[in-house]
């Protein structure tokens, strides 16, 4: 019979009592292994498809390492250097930006939502979220992305005119020029959101059109700047900027 012993120090280990009953344990043993298939490591080339929570922990660490911040100030310095050789050759002047993870940050409302995004809800829960991208925009409190402010700040020493071109809608207007104003942003020649109830299908069909819209007033467009190809796509800019942004997709 198999018994557990238990030793002075509280380990326990198995014993038996006859040599014979031992070996009947170690042949029942046998065939209750020999039924459960054994598990074959893994074959080097399994793939699965890409892994959501890995690629926010990607995000996060691209954030917080200062890679993000790197990668951004590179983009807008070209952007500057660019504005820098274009502006004393052309007319009236001028550079377009994007707002959101262009000229502010919502670092605080995408880390508590996880990487997801929800127009409503409350932002009480800060910062462990979750919090409704409205109720944060008009909470006021994004920062500015400072790569992105020093390049308003050398357009605004070069004399070019800056206009904000953003994929917010119109009822938006007063906190995000309050919050563009606290943070840095403090005068400009245009503060250009999407109609209220609009929705396009691409940021692109608001922004291409808005940016046209600027040239007819006697602009030219010496760059656009953006995180999101749809911020860029459709002309009327001589160049733009792509800065980076791996924590969401705008179409
Ligand atoms: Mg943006």
């Amino acid at each position: 019979m198999m018994r557990l012993r238990r030793h002075a120090h509280g380990m326990r280990t198995l014993f038996f009592r006859t040599p014979c009953r031992a070996l009947l344990a170690a042949v029942l043993c046998l065939a209750a292994c020999a039924a459960e298939p054994a598990i074959a490591p893994s074959p080097a080339d399994w793939t699965q498809p890409a892994n959501l929570g890995q690629g926010a922990l990607r995000a996060l660490a691209y954030h917080d390492s200062g890679a993000y911040l790197h990668d951004l100030a590179e983009v807008d310095a070209e952007a500057a250097d660019w504005l820098a050789v274009r502006a004393p050759h052309v007319s009236r002047p001028a550079l377009v930006l994007d707002i959101d993870e262009t000229s502010l940050s919502n670092w605080a409302e995408i880390k508590a939502n996880g990487f997801g995004h929800f127009n409503d809800g409350t932002c009480d829960a800060l910062p462990r979220g979750p919090c409704g991208f409205d109720a944060w925009a008009r909470l006021e409190r994004a920062p500015a992305l400072p790569p992105t402010l020093a390049l308003y700040r050398r357009a605004r020493q070069l004399g070019i005119a800056v206009f904000f071109v953003t994929g917010r809608h119109a009822d938006m207007t007063n906190a995000t020029a309050a919050n563009l104003r606290q943070v840095g942003y403090r005068d400009w020649n245009g503060l250009l959101l999407e109609p209220q109830g609009s929705h396009f299908a691409s940021a692109a069909d608001f922004k291409a059109p808005t940016r046209a819209a600027i040239e007819k007033q006697g602009y030219t467009i010496l760059a656009s700047v953006g995180d999101q190809r749809s911020d860029l796509d459709g002309g009327h800019a001589e160049r733009g900027f792509l800065l980076p942004n791996p924590f969401y997709f705008i179409p």
